[in-house]
């Protein structure tokens, strides 16, 4: 460490005494210094700066032209399977981590896996590589570019609230490509496990990959320079539950090696050379987030109750088995909505029946004796499958309005024996446990009725081939996720033996704004009075003829949004695992009579502003 009268001592002078001026001036700490950022994950920690300093990006002509097309696309191969690996290697160290930072971050791997695989993006490269004769890298940089930009909506600017699922999804790309970039110049990849333990990791930026190697019981805190509070970093960094404060600009410039620092991730605020007082502050707020902790880790095993006593019923969804184990840790009672296009996704052929019996039996023992709703496959729309292509059964892109085109169960009443297959399977394992089946995409009553003859029909056969199955077959149930489907609600009610609210579909169909597309983002709000008063005819509808109506819509997930839905008389919510604890700490919380003022009023709202602005400040009064 530099002293005032150490190392820059004139040589052969002696020196003098220090005085108590000189001993005091070196006593006195350095004044702190305060950057504020992104609150991005919740909590405070203390611990000395562990600088990490970037290696800098490949600088990549986006328009460079290659002499040997087939030599690019063999060197972009290599590449490709090299980010394969690695994603692997990633993968393999989930296991080490605290088991919520599994959902989220297993998840994202996944969204790699497959972008690696035969995606869009992967066939998107290759063309500009053979059609446009670029190199490589330049390929790589302008299709992921251009899919990021088509995500948020052409414009390369932060998302206003709401959009954060296109930022989430244009970083995606942004990851995928920078990985290329480095795999195909062969640049190393930041190694985190020598920083010192307790250290607060000063970067910056950091990438998801990056916060996945972070090992959560070394590192106290991250503070980086770039960045935002929804990003995928944030979204790891919240799984991995490190306090966090991103986009903290000035903060390289400020912060030495070994330096102390406070890292408030509630506050979004970073304290350079804290002081002894701001030191005592932040000690007192570490214990106040242990203890945070630890009672959203209690509330797993408590049920989800409204304080004024009604019982709430929280599920999880699930895209994939990997996810499994986690579903039980976050507390969910059971899966809500079982998207079955995993099985599809990346297979080159159908799956047969006993193949996906297989699987489903999996699922549901592992649910041990919560309900396992299962949705028949949902194809078309943004959705695409390689085996349906494959098997002639779904054309690929040949519709200008896929969304409004052969989906979902459309597809599946044009070419019944997927639909027997899968009914057929799943009725097999339904001797493992409690289950449902779902069908997506219903408009009228008629496509309900022609399923359900199939169903039964389907059901009639196994039993002539010595199936055991019970008196009554599982519950056949509808998705709503079209107006029609809603405003119908009553009809379809009396012969749907249960309903799910689907809002990530109906808002795109009620607001004419495309899930997918960037350029409508602006318009896709599922808390529109819209989509909301649909919520409101069908839930009504379906306690009117008393069928169990659930919703399984990424809103079902938001803890601002689940008083409202609560007051709209819905008491079934299925989510994404890791939001679980947190909407159930949200409804513990709630009183129905509440929430249901809440719902009153906000059901009068003419438009989006002031539904937020209501839902807001009665999550800040709670
Ligand atoms: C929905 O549309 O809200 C839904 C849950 O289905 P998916 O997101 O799979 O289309
Ligand atoms: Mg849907």
């Amino acid at each position: 460490m530099k002293t005032t009268d150490g190392p820059d001592t004139p040589a052969g002078r002696r020196r003098r005494p220090p005085t108590r001026r000189t001993l005091a001036r070196r006593a006195a700490p350095p004044a702190e210094y305060r950057l504020a950022g992104d609150a991005t994950v919740r909590g405070v920690a203390i611990g000395p700066a562990a600088l990490v300093v970037e290696s800098p990006a490949p600088d990549i002509d986006p328009t460079a032209r290659a002499a040997d097309p087939d030599h690019e696309l063999e060197r972009l191969a290599e590449a490709v399977e090299r980010s394969v690996r690695q994603v692997e290697r990633l993968r393999d160290r989930l296991a080490v981590l605290p088991e919520d930072s599994q959902i989220e971050i297993g998840s994202l791997l996944e969204v790699y896996r497959r972008m690696l695989g035969p995606s869009r993006l992967q066939r998107g490269i290759r063309r500009r590589v053979t059609q446009d004769g670029l190199t490589a890298e330049a390929a790589v940089r302008q299709e992921t570019e251009s899919l990021a930009l088509a995500m948020l909506g052409g414009k390369d600017v932060p998302a206003p609230d709401g959009e954060d699922a296109a930022q989430r999804r244009a970083g995606e790309f942004r990851e995928i490509g920078r990985r290329l970039l480095r795999n195909l110049g062969r640049m190393p990849f930041r190694s985190f496990s020598a920083l010192p333990e307790g250290a607060v990791l000063v970067t910056e930026q950091l990438r998801p990959a990056d916060a996945a190697l972070i090992d959560p019981s070394r590192i106290v805190a991250v503070a980086t320079e770039e960045g935002g509070a929804t990003d995928h970093t944030a979204i790891m960094l919240r799984a991995l539950g490190i306090p966090a404060v991103l986009a903290a600009h000035g903060l390289m410039a400020r912060v030495r090696d070994g330096a102390t620092v406070v890292v408030d991730g509630s506050a979004g605020l970073v304290v350079v050379d804290p002081t002894e007082d701001t030191v005592a502050l932040a000690r007192g707020g570490v214990a106040e987030h242990a203890r945070e902790r630890q009672a959203l880790g209690r509330l797993r095993r408590l049920p989800g109750r409204l304080s004024s006593g009604e019982k709430l019923h929280l599920q999880a969804n699930l895209e994939l088995p990997a996810e499994l184990p986690l579903i039980a840790q976050s507390g969910a009672a059971g899966i809500g909505l079982l998207r079955t296009e995993f099985l599809f996704i990346n297979a080159e052929i159908m799956p047969d029946e006993d193949r996906q019996a297989a699987i489903y039996a999996e699922i549901i023992t592992a649910m041990a004796g919560d309900t396992t709703t299962i949705r028949v496959v949902d194809w078309g729309g943004e959705k695409h499958s390689e085996a349906l292509v494959r098997a002639g059964l779904s054309r690929d892109g040949d519709n200008i309005n896929p969304a409004l085109g052969v989906r979902g169960l459309r597809l599946l009443l044009r070419h019944p024996a997927i639909l027997e297959t899968q009914f057929a399977a799943i009725l097999r394992a339904s001797s493992a446990g409690p289950v449902r089946v779902m069908l997506p995409m219903v408009t009228t009553v008629p496509e309900l009725r022609e399923a359900r003859d199939i169903y039964h029909r389907v059901g009639r056969r196994l039993r002539r081939r010595g199936v055991k199955l019970g008196d009554s077959l599982p519950p056949l149930g509808i998705m709503v996720e079209t107006p029609a489907a809603a405003i119908m609600g009553d009809a379809l009610a009396q012969e749907a033996e249960f309903l799910a609210i689907g809002t990530n579909d109906l808002t795109m169909y009620t607001l004419a704004a495309d899930r997918a597309s960037a350029d409508v983002a602006a318009l896709y709000q599922p808390l529109h009075p819209a989509v909301l008063r649909l919520i409101q005819t069908v839930t009504e509808a379906a306690l009117r003829q008393y069928r169990p109506i659930s919703i399984c819509g990424e809103i079902a997930g938001d803890p601002r949004a689940v008083p409202l839905l609560v007051g709209l008389g819905l008491r079934s919510f299925s989510m994404t695992a890791s939001a679980v604890p947190r909407v159930k700490r949200t409804v513990r919380a709630l009183s129905f009579e509440d929430c249901r003022r809440l719902a009153h009023r906000v059901m009068e709202s003419p438009d989006v502003a002031e539904v937020t602005s209501l839902i807001d400040a009665f999550a800040a009064g709670r």
